[in-house]
């Protein structure tokens, strides 16, 4: 019988999907292969239909810090898949999260689950706008908050902060809610404040941008932030979906000493099953439903099954002091590559911050806004991965996205993935 390819499948899914995805970065555009289609993912590795082998740096785009399949928190998923599936009523599954949450983060003083990133920044968004009486939010350009209305918008031509909506079906009323900022530019934000300020009900961030390569932002600019948040009587939220339980136990707002007013988790909160969660200040989050008149709801929040995947997770990060150990090994790893690409005379450079990694080409200061990302980004990106693929080294198929390392990436793993990466460079 003839051996099923991931360019079948990928056809066949054209046929019944848009793109052939259910999440546009999985298709590969602009890199003129099709996607590799996976069955299988065990620790560090994928394996594809083809019956090949991938070390993944994907690592599902963050959830995974254990890397796949993670034995212990497979037993709890086990355990409670014997047990309930969902319940649509109060249990004790979601309950125990929520305490270890705001018993381990004390800014986080009330929560409240739903299923994704997205869900968390929309709902997010809508308490901040309760409790200010105020409609705008700002953003700064190079930050992704999920596929929100309000929030997929760019810069605008003219006024410093319009914003023009970044994808077809969003009404310009909407976008024009949404105030749209350069990172790292503490200039534009003041005048933007000057001008705005009382319309402001909050100013949202990626404090560790991640979704536009890694713009690691000066603690300065942040403070900045803050303080302009604090001066305009508008709501700080951090949108920690990717950097919060990523770069350490207490996310950004521990590194950065920042207090936000509310904070946006998913991904590695849910240990690879679908959950979002919002939270902060109890008197703010006291407006949501039922107890106040914010209304947000969600037929399957607080699933059990990601629950119990998510607590699992993190107490096991905890146990082993991971957040550290997947310092020590990324940096290690950014180090070898920074060595081999010097060595080999290929103009790569890596910034790595965590356990977060992000190659891109050379700059003469570190790159902390868009526009400071240099303009062959794509077709060095381009290259380096489709070589890297053909040698098993599966990175996250966008030149803008970022790489994932795992307590499942050992150190000999990642020395192999640094000598393909060197190997794949040009
Ligand atoms: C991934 C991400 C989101 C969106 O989360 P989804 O679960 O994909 O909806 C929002 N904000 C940030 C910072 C993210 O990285």
């Amino acid at each position: 019988m003839q051996k099923i390819t991931s360019e079948e499948l990928f056809q066949r899914a054209l046929k019944v999907a848009p793109g052939g995805v259910h999440s546009p970065v999985r298709s590969f555009k602009g890199l003129d292969r099709a996607p590799v289609f996976f069955k299988k993912a065990e620790g560090a590795f994928l394996t594809s239909v083809e019956d090949k082998k991938y070390i993944d740096f994907c690592q599902s785009f963050g959830p995974l810090i254990l890397g796949h399949l993670d034995p212990e928190v497979k037993e709890e998923v086990h355990r409670m898949v014997d047990t309930a599936w969902t319940f649509g009523a109060t249990e004790i599954y979601s309950l125990e999260l929520a305490e270890w949450i705001t018993s381990t983060l004390p800014f986080m003083e009330k929560l409240r689950f739903v299923s994704s990133g997205t869900e968390a920044v929309m709902s997010a968004l809508r308490v901040a706008r309760a409790a200010t009486g105020r409609t705008k939010i700002l953003k700064f350009e190079g930050c992704y908050h999920g596929h929100v209305d309000n929030l997929l918008v760019k810069a605008g031509s003219g006024l410093a902060g319009t914003a023009a909506s970044s994808s077809a079906g969003i009404p310009a009323e909407v976008a024009a809610h949404t105030v749209v900022t350069p990172l790292d530019d503490e200039a534009r934000l003041e005048e933007v404040f000057q001008v705005q300020g009382k319309d402001i009900a909050a100013v949202i961030i990626e404090p560790l941008p991640a979704n536009y390569g890694l713009l690691v932002q000066r603690p300065e600019f942040l403070k900045r932030v803050a303080e302009l948040c604090e001066k305009n009587g508008s709501l700080l939220i951090f949108d920690e979906v990717i950097s919060g339980f990523r770069v350490g136990l207490q996310g950004m707002v521990e590194k950065t000493g920042i207090r936000p007013d509310l904070v946006t988790y998913g991904k590695i909160i849910g240990g690879g099953f679908p959950v979002g969660c919002y939270g902060g200040k109890a008197e703010l989050m006291n407006m949501v439903a039922p107890s106040g008149d914010v209304y947000q709801a969600g037929t399957l929040s607080a699933n059990p099954i990601g629950m119990r995947a998510g607590l699992t997770t993190l107490k096991k990060m905890q146990r082993l002091d991971g957040w550290n150990v997947l310092e020590k090994r990324t940096q290690k790893f950014a180090e070898t590559l920074r060595a081999g690409f010097a060595k080999k005379g290929v103009p790569l450079e890596v910034s790595a911050v965590a356990s977060l990694f992000w190659i891109h080409g050379p700059t003469k200061s570190p790159i902390r806004s868009i526009d400071q990302i240099p303009g062959n980004q794509g077709a060095t990106f381009k290259g380096l991965f489709l070589k890297a693929l053909d040698k098993g080294v599966y990175l996250a198929p966008n030149a803008y996205e970022v790489g994932f390392v795992s307590m499942a990436h050992t150190d000999e793993l990642l020395e192999q993935a640094a000598h393909t990466i060197i190997e794949s460079a040009e």
